[in-house]
């Protein structure tokens, strides 16, 4: 008897650990598997050039749409994070050194690619006495000299405990867009965001405005963690308290079972909503919807900006051809 129990308990010892089961997404989550030629010749240029791209690192649901029209964010400073967010799933731990080649390595990409407007992102680097931001400036002046006509946008890690020199750095060196995620409402960064401060973020924001008003400015938030809708509102005041221009939104994703739960799933007329809510606070330009990422459509959304600020500073009563 005693050896029966001992052999069922070494029997429950070694099955698998149960795995969490599967969250079902709803239809308007579904996305078509990525197949297509462009997809895999986006796939071997960023292999040739040693290039970490965001699309896979974040396992992003529009990789086979973007990659077919071969519009990849290139993830700069390596693939591995030193922080450990519950939301992301790039990997953490201790990242290799800088590569000297990478800045030039992004402008052949885009050159090849014939990208019109680039998406440069990183891990965070906190390893980095200036958190990665000289890697930031040197991206940006290979992409100037070898495809001038390439608009820039960057989004970058929140620097935070970093000088304010690194982040002035990058604003000298002119991107067109700088973006930073906001990611969540504040009460919820100790278990989403824990190496980041709410706050630390939004003055990152406020400060590139401040130095060149010019330089488009955008943030982005996930909805689905748990989040009130009323938090939510007050995220979108504090962008305009801190003039960002460009606001997007999108439905979490779990990428893994180790990451944090999908609480809900917003439905796409509750993204309208929230559009709606936002454009009347005052941003320059929206993007809510299920499947939208930070650099989703980018490209598309940089040429909104830009009429939608022309717009803006046209002298009144001129109106517009078209408008
Ligand atoms: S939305 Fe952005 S991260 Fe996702 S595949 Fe497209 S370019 Fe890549």
């Amino acid at each position: 008897m005693a050896r029966r129990a001992k052999h069922r308990y070494l029997a429950r010892m070694n099955a698998p650990l149960p795995v969490p089961p599967k969250q079902r997404k709803p239809d308007w989550i579904r996305v078509k598997a990525p197949t297509s030629h462009g997809y895999n010749e986006t796939r071997k240029l960023m292999r040739s050039l040693n290039l970490a791209t965001v699309c896979e690192e974040a396992a992003c649901p529009n990789i086979g749409e973007c990659w077919t029209k071969k519009h990849a964010t290139v993830m700069i400073l390596g693939d591995t994070c030193t922080r450990a967010c519950a939301f992301c799933n790039v990997k953490t731990g201790m990242p290799r050194a800088v590569d000297p080649l990478e800045p030039e390595h992004v402008a052949t990409a885009a050159a090849e690619l014939g990208l019109e407007h680039i998406v440069v992102t990183s891990v965070d680097r906190d390893d980095l006495p200036d958190g990665g931001a000289s890697q930031f400036v040197k991206v940006i002046e290979a992409l100037r000299r070898n495809t001038p006509q390439t608009t820039i946008e960057i989004l970058t890690p929140d620097f935070r405990n970093k000088s304010e020199a690194a982040v002035e750095a990058i604003i000298a060196a002119g991107p067109d867009v700088y973006n930073h995620n906001l990611e969540t409402v504040p009460r919820l960064y100790p278990t989403i965001r824990p190496g980041a401060r709410y706050y630390a973020s939004l003055r990152l924001l406020e400060s590139v405005k401040r130095h060149a008003p010019h330089i488009f400015t955008k943030s982005g938030v996930m909805v689905g963690l748990g989040e009130e809708r009323l938090e939510v509102h007050q995220v979108m005041d504090d962008m305009r308290s801190a003039d960002i221009d460009f606001l997007t939104m999108g439905q979490y994703l779990q990428p893994t079972p180790r990451h944090a739960k999908v609480e809900e799933f917003v439905t796409p007329d509750a993204f309208k909503a929230y559009a709606a809510i936002a454009r009347a606070k005052g941003f320059l330009l929206v993007a809510a919807s299920p499947l939208t990422r930070s650099s989703y459509h980018a490209g598309d959304d940089f040429r909104k900006m830009q009429e939608a600020r022309a717009k803006q500073l046209a002298p009144k009563g001129a109106s517009g051809a078209g408008a």
